[in-house]
């Protein structure tokens, strides 16, 4: 069994995917052909924001926001320290300083109780993480953002394209939204990209002149940019994906729903979900002090297992000078109990049953202990 399996869905939308990028192939445009648009259209449809920019990754999504937003050196973004590492690395990258909040036990999320005592005069935006695929508490965190000053606020929605927020699309729940089309995320291309989301005309604008190289015209620099674009051939990709995802969307939904029925039937904690939010179970994550013996005991079982993540941002090397370790101490414990189960929309009912099976170490669990 994969830990995530992309194979599948690739049968399944075999000849569509081969006729998209053959049509690539045809026209020839691989940079900024007609599916860029095309599929900048659909999304922006999708998630019901005004404006749609793919970039070149999830990474460039977040890194391309922070600069249409004019980040300076000595700025503070609030953000979380568990997370992809990318989340604070693109702060860092323009000189500003992540200020880490600490997380919900329960969710992973950042905590917003915590937000309002994080902002100082020098916060310029607050970027919430979706961790696991679903949204943080946005409504709470706009508030704030709106009492002081009117703060951006940058979804990373890098693992919850296709979640929902009272009703709302992930992505489109406040100033910006950066998704990742990594091959293993909800909504995945073969290679690199992303795309960045708002209903802002002008930072619209600013994203996609900086997304190549700040031009404004050909040849005109109005603003200093990156090579960000992301290739007509994965938008080609993620465009014959799409006609697939609302059914994964379901699918992931109805897994996850399975999972946390026979989770909670063998008494092990998992990540919960809030009502009026949905999660796209990017990844399926149990929260167990006993993390060695069960990654050990499913891995004797052929089932594969991660940890996302073994170590929250404001302890690595690179960061851990940004903040003491300890000022967030429920990442860190998440940090040494979190652990992430087999996830992908295919994954039958069964699969989850013979992993839960195999989580418990023997005895009946779920239907088949019934039937
Ligand atoms: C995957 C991920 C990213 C980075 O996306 P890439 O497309 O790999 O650059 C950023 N933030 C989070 C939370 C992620 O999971």
């Amino acid at each position: 069994m994969p830990f995530i399996d992309l194979k599948f869905q690739y049968q399944e939308l075999k000849s569509q995917i081969h006729a998209r990028i053959n049509a690539v192939l045809e026209h020839g445009q691989y940079i900024m052909g007609p599916e860029v648009k095309e599929l900048e259209d659909k999304l922006a449809n999708y998630t019901g924001a005004k404006h749609c920019i793919t970039v070149a990754s999830g990474t460039e999504a977040l890194l391309i926001s922070l600069m249409a937003l004019n980040i300076q050196p000595g700025d503070e973004i609030i953000t979380t320290p568990f997370t992809f590492v990318a989340t604070a690395e693109v702060i860092v990258l323009l000189g500003a300083k992540p200020v880490f909040v600490d997380v919900e036990p329960d969710t992973g999320n950042i905590n917003a109780n915590l937000i309002e005592a994080a902002i100082t005069p020098n916060t310029r935006a607050i970027m919430p993480v979706s961790l696991y695929g679903q949204p943080a508490d946005m409504d709470e965190i706009n508030a704030i953002a709106a009492r002081h000053g009117n703060l951006p606020v940058i979804e990373d929605a890098a693992q919850s394209f296709g979640a929902t927020y009272k009703g709302r699309k992930s992505c489109n729940l406040s100033t910006l939204g950066c998704t990742s089309f990594f091959p293993s995320k909800p909504l995945g291309c073969y290679g690199d990209g992303g795309a960045i989301f708002t209903n802002n005309d002008s930072l619209a604008q600013a994203c996609k002149e900086i997304r190549v190289h700040g031009q404004s015209q050909r040849y005109v620099h109005t603003r200093v940019g990156v090579g960000g674009r992301m290739d007509t051939i994965q938008c080609a990709i993620v465009l014959a994906k799409l006609e697939r995802f609302d059914r994964e969307v379901k699918q992931r939904l109805d897994i996850g729903q399975r999972y946390n029925q026979l989770i909670d039937e063998v008494d092990v904690a998992r990540i919960q979900q809030r009502l009026g939010r949905t999660s796209v179970f990017a990844q399926y994550t149990i929260v167990t002090s006993e993390r060695e013996i069960l990654q050990k005991r499913l891995g004797e079982a052929g089932i594969p297992t991660a940890v996302h993540y073994p170590v929250p941002l404001n302890e690595q090397p690179a960061y851990k000078h940004l903040c003491c370790p300890d000022c967030t101490p429920v990442a860190k414990d998440m940090a040494k109990k979190v652990m992430s189960l087999p996830m992908s929309a295919d994954l039958t009912k069964d699969d989850v049953l013979s992993i839960v099976q195999a989580l418990k170490g023997g005895g009946t669990v779920g239907e088949k202990a019934t039937a």
